[in-house]
Order: C-alpha cells, then sequence, then structure tokens
C-alpha cells in the first residue's frame, strides 16, 4: 500500500483537526495542519493574547 511513503497523523494545535502529513516532506507549517492555522496561532501571539510574551519583552521595546 505505502510503499515507502512515511505518512503520519497528527493533531492541529490550532484547530484541533486530525490530519496527516508526509514525515519525509514535512510542511513548513508544521505542527498545524494547514498554513492558514500557523498564521492565526501567530497573529494571536502579535494581537497580544498570550499575554506572558508582553511582560518578556517589556525590557526589550522597540519604537513603531
Ligand atoms: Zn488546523
Amino acid at each position: 500500500m505505502n510503499d515507502g511513503a512515511t505518512s503520519r497523523k497528527a493533531t492541529c494545535p490550532q484547530c484541533g483537526r486530525q490530519f496527516t502529513y508526509d514525515s519525509a516532506n514535512e510542511p513548513s507549517w508544521h505542527p498545524f495542519c494547514r498554513r492558514r492555522c500557523q498564521w492565526i496561532d501567530l497573529g494571536q501571539w502579535f494581537s497580544g493574547e498570550h499575554r506572558i510574551s508582553k511582560d518578556l519583552l517589556a525590557d526589550d521595546e522597540h519604537e513603531d
């Protein structure tokens, strides 16, 4: 069936969807199921939903 293929199952940490990926050809947005989910996760960081980062970066501010 899967001659040589290394298909693996994973659960997207963003949307919770189960998906399969080829471990020999891992997508750049791994471990998310698709690039959009990676963007959503990054967007949450940038929009401050993960507030911890704000304190961690407090002494390393950059001008906008
Ligand atoms: Zn997803």
